[in-house]
């Protein structure tokens, strides 16, 4: 229970994980008077952005910034970069997170080389009842020098997924022998044309999933492929309708996903890739010095032969330090239950989820929150503008301004990135084209993501449908 009565100077918040997420919590901790202590495993802030450097964001500057972060910088004398630029991973990271975390009253609140091993209350393990919400928490990390524990008085977990990506296997468990082939198996997006180029030219390269990062990976082979006519693309998917991966066209609001997806039905129509649909990848071995990848009986099922495997099947929460405290979880999604019915992938897929805050990321644990891309457990649909609203809701539940936290600040675009009526197929002037097929977020409906999820969900439907 917090005590009303308690100065906030005095209250600590720990935030796993210096990402875009993790750091605007902690701009809007310190604006609240909170002492936020930013724990980040990585050598610099911004980790994981780092690792896909290489690839162009969808989203402009404009829907990458934090405004409570913004604030500091402008205060620290930064200019802020073009609004309608879309930057790089690596970008994001060198003109607005490392000046974000080294040259404002960040610096101060944040240790790098600090891996969060678990959390718990100090003095209590997870079955004991009487008095844990007063004690604090208890935050275990190991860093450089070895083991260090730090004591907050609420925790954010904001430390993404993107570290553990999801197995090959199509039951979500690793495919057999794929540990045994790690060597020739990359995870998200490697940078097929600069940092990896050495080993995917003049090879043939199977790219396994039908998200972004499945489609980015292949339209940059594409263009390797160009230079190094021997390579080859395979392009591995579960569902059996490869258009639905074509997004949202002319139709989508943040342009450069739209055109991604142009630009890979383009690819996939003039045959430059091999296409094998309906392929649900379940073991992996050595034929002739090559992967053999196999669907269905080890023997005699279907398979592929290729040289390297890019599995780009999305990713999932590492649940492991929360595993002392008491959290509540979506079975399916591995999300805050709350949250789940409006970013559930079999229900939609657009962007357009309903800003929300702190009582939907509230754990059943007092004064501890999932937030950012962790927030949205195995879902692919996360947006940094999303994560940011998140975080200052938080902030403001934690300071105890409850009518703050509860309001919302955000108004998201519409994004306009489901897929039914398929935006491929769908005539120019259909409303799925004209205004982005869900038609912005569900303005009352609490449980919907959109407006179209709203309609259905009046008319006694499961949801809008968007995506499957
Ligand atoms: C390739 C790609 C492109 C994307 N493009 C866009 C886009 O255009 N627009 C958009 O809005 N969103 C985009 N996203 C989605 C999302 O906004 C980003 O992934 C964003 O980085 C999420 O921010 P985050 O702070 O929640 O998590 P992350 O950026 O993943 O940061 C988490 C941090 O926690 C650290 N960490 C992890 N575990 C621990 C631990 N145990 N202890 C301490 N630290 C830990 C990590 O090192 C990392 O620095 C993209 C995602 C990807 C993967």
């Amino acid at each position: 229970m917090r005590d009303d009565a308690r100065d906030n100077a005095a209250k600590t918040v720990a935030i796993i994980g210096a990402g875009p997420v993790g750091l605007a919590a902690a701009a809007h901790a310190v604006e609240r008077g909170l002492r936020p202590i930013v724990l980040e495993a990585g050598g610099k802030v911004g980790h994981a952005v780092r690792q896909w450097s290489h690839v162009r964001m969808f989203s402009p500057w404009r829907y990458n910034i934090d405004r409570a972060s913004e604030r500091l910088l402008r205060d620290a004398g930064w200019s802020s970069p073009d609004p309608s630029h879309h930057p790089t991973g690596g970008e994001l990271a060198q003109h607005y997170l490392e000046p974000l975390a080294l040259r404002t009253e960040l610096a101060q609140h944040i240790e790098t080389g600090a891996r969060v091993l678990s959390i718990a209350r100090s003095g209590f393990d997870k079955v004991k009842t009487a008095g844990r919400e007063h004690a604090p928490f208890e935050i275990r990390c190991r860093n450089g020098k070895g083991a260090m524990t730090v004591l907050a008085d609420a925790v954010v977990d904001a430390s993404g997924t993107w570290f553990s990506p999801n197995p090959a296997g199509a039951n979500g468990l690793e495919a057999t022998g794929e540990a045994e082939h790690a060597g020739r198996i990359a995870y998200g997006m490697p940078d097929v044309l600069g940092r990896d180029r050495r080993r995917y030219a003049g090879k043939t390269v199977a790219v396994l999933g039908s998200g972004h990062s499945a489609v980015g990976t292949i339209i940059d082979l594409k263009r390797l492929q160009t230079e190094q006519p021997e390579t080859q693309i395979i392009w591995l998917l579960r569902g059996t309708d490869p258009q639905k991966a074509f997004g949202g066209g002319t139709g989508d609001q943040l342009a450069a996903r739209g055109e991604l997806g142009l630009a890979f039905a383009a690819i996939v129509r003039g045959g430059g890739v091999r296409v094998e649909a309906g392929f649900r990848l379940s073991h992996i071995a050595e034929a002739s010095s090559r992967l053999r990848l196999g669907a269905g009986s080890a023997c005699c099922g279907r398979h592929v032969l290729a040289d390297e495997l890019v599995v780009a099947t999305g990713f999932r929460p590492d649940l492991a330090v929360l595993r002392e405290v008491r959290s509540a979880l979506d079975p399916a999604l591995e999300c805050p239950p709350a949250l789940a019915p409006l970013i559930d992938p079999n229900l939609h897929s657009c962007g357009t989820v309903r800003p929300h805050g702190a009582r939907e990321l509230a754990q059943p644990e007092p004064d501890l929150y999932v937030a950012g891309m962790k927030s949205y457990g195995r879902a692919p649909t996360f947006l940094m503008l999303t994560g940011y609203e998140q975080v200052r809701s938080i902030m403001a539940d934690i300071a105890g301004d409850r009518a703050a936290a509860e309001r919302v600040e955000l108004v998201l675009p519409e994004t306009g990135v489901c897929s039914a009526p398929s935006p491929a197929s769908a005539p120019l002037t259909s409303p799925a084209r004209a205004s982005g097929c869900c038609g912005g977020p569900a303005p009352t409906d609490q449980s919907a993501c959109c407006r179209a999820d709203e309609d259905a969900k009046a008319r006694g439907r499961p949801g809008c449908g968007c995506g499957v």
